[in-house]
């Protein structure tokens, strides 16, 4: 579609007189540091600013530099990630900041190309970081510009085809305010989180009402366009969590599935939720718990509620089953190709596990829990 210069003018000018930069102050915002400002775009990434702020600042305390964070143990990092979900971006920043230590002496490289080449950075955060620290020419497209751009040009395009983030992207790149694009980056985003906003957005009172097509032609609530629907996989997981006279058992989580290198219980996974009356009868026969345990047995001590977690494309349902093992499960451990590690239960705090797993771990125990005692 072929869009007026004079729209792309008036657009652009009202965008940054819209833009009060102290209005929604944030600590990043004022920045020019690199370093910083790839860290606050890779915690934002699929966080809430509100959520992401105080992990932003712990972050650049514990690890003022790039170096600091490169020397970090990946144990400590994933620690002070905890509960911010998506951890292959905490895994793609320590690694990131070990290729910048030792291939860039330890010095954020400085141009857009460079920047795209690193671990965990697209072209989003890549423009980001070229406008922001280095006022380099390059316009951000993130879910708030399309939303912008969609509804004022009225374009239908759905954003997640090929097709669609060619269109926005060249169209955002032909907005760009070059006399500063940081400026501009900043205004455009700010003005589809906090005014054009995906539910309810401030037409009313919009500078660019006027010449709004979503809002001349009553398409605000249909724009912007998505092809896909987010189809999320189902998963059930039934934790074994095993007190021995040593300590508990952890599992570190290999590669290749959720929460990789966390920490979490043995696991018994199947491919149907049962009803809680009947979870504990249906585990006794579920061949891992009868090599893990043998004839031997297990004393079961404690059934938690249903826990639920959504990830980006999975939705996990689990229970935990306390159980107290008399025996030894170190010889049969070491044959499972995982790692798990016998540990002081006092001392579960210092790992790094899912958001999951420490909701269980805070919840208070409830008393009909215990009380299922009676039913195994
Ligand atoms: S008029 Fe409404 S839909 Fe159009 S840009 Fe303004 S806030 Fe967004």
């Amino acid at each position: 579609m072929q869009i007026e210069t004079a729209d792309k003018q008036f657009f652009t000018t009202k965008v940054l007189q819209w833009y009060q930069p102290t209005a929604r102050p944030l600590p990043w915002k004022a920045i020019k540091n690199p370093y910083h400002i790839w860290l606050s775009e890779i915690i934002l990434q699929q966080t809430r600013v509100e959520q992401g702020l105080p992990y932003y600042e712990r972050f650049v305390e514990s690890y003022p530099t790039v170096v600091d964070l490169a020397i970090a143990p990946e144990d400590e990092v994933l620690k002070l990630w905890q509960g911010l979900g998506y951890y292959s971006r905490a895994r793609n920043l320590h690694a990131t900041a070990k290729i910048i230590a030792t291939q860039y002496e330890g010095i954020f490289p400085s141009t857009y190309e460079q920047i795209l080449k690193l671990k965990g950075v697209g072209v989003y955060t890549a423009a980001a970081i070229a406008s922001f620290a280095y006022g380099l020419p390059y316009a951000v497209v993130d879910g708030n510009v399309y939303r912008v751009l969609s509804r004022f040009f009225g374009i239908a395009t759905p954003i997640d085809s090929t097709v669609g983030k060619k269109q926005f992207s060249q169209l955002a790149q032909a907005l760009l305010h070059t006399p500063d694009p940081a400026l501009y980056n900043q205004a455009i985003m700010d003005f589809g989180a906090t005014h054009c906003t995906p539910k309810n957005p401030l037409c009313s009172t919009c500078p660019m009402a006027t010449a709004c097509i979503a809002h001349q032609e009553q398409q605000v609530n249909l724009l912007p366009v998505k092809s896909k629907k987010l189809k999320h996989k189902k998963r059930f997981f039934y934790y074994l969590v095993i007190h021995t006279s040593e300590g508990i058992y952890l599992r570190q989580r290999g590669a290749g599935d959720v929460w990789q290198h966390l920490y979490d219980f043995p696991l018994i996974e199947t491919e149907a939720l049962y009803p809680r009356e009947q979870v504990v009868a249906t585990m006794k026969q579920h061949e891992k718990w009868q090599k893990w345990f043998g004839k031997e047995g297990v004393e079961v001590l404690k059934l938690s509620k249903l826990y639920r977690q959504t990830l980006s494309h999975q939705k996990i349902s689990t229970f935990f089953i306390e159980v107290f093992y008399k025996g030894n499960l170190k010889p049969i451990f070491e044959q499972e190709k995982e790692k798990f590690v016998l540990i002081n239960p006092e001392k579960i705090q210092t790992f790094a596990v899912p958001k999951m797993i420490a909701d269980y771990l805070s919840a208070p125990s409830k008393p009909e829990e215990e009380s299922q005692l009676k039913m195994f």
